[in-house]
C-alpha cells in the first residue's frame, strides 16, 4: 500500500497556497518579494510602512489592477491607498477615476 500522507510542512502548504492564490498580474507587481509588514502594517511601524509603501506603488506598472483588487478589502495598502481611502473611491467612483487607477 502506498503511503499519500502529505509530509509537507503545514507552514509551506500555508505558503504555497498563498503564492497559487495570487492574480497573473502580481507577477509584475513592484512589491514582489516585499513582506507583508509594508503593506499590512502594525500599529507602531504604520508611517514607516506607508512611506515605503507609497514609493513602490507609485512606480509600480500594476497599479490600476491592485487598486481595483483592493476595493474588496477592508484592510491593507492596495494600489497605493489604504482602506480609509478605497473607503472614498468606493463612495464617489470619479474619484479613483481622477487617480487614473479605474
Ligand atoms: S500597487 Fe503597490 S501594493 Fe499594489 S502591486 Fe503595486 S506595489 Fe504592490
Amino acid at each position: 500500500m502506498t503511503d499519500t500522507t502529505d509530509r509537507t510542512p503545514v507552514v509551506l502548504r500555508g505558503a504555497l497556497a498563498e503564492v497559487l492564490r495570487r492574480p497573473g498580474w502580481h507577477r509584475r507587481a513592484a512589491c514582489r518579494g516585499v513582506g507583508p509588514a509594508v503593506f499590512f502594517p502594525e500599529a507602531g511601524n504604520r508611517r514607516l510602512a506607508q512611506a515605503a509603501a507609497g514609493v513602490l506603488c507609485a512606480q509600480c506598472p500594476v497599479r490600476a489592477p491592485c487598486a481595483n483588487a483592493g476595493m474588496a478589502e477592508v484592510e491593507g495598502i492596495w494600489g497605493g491607498a489604504e482602506a480609509e481611502e478605497r473607503l472614498r473611491w468606493r463612495a464617489d467612483p470619479a474619484v479613483l477615476e481622477r487617480a487614473s487607477l479605474a
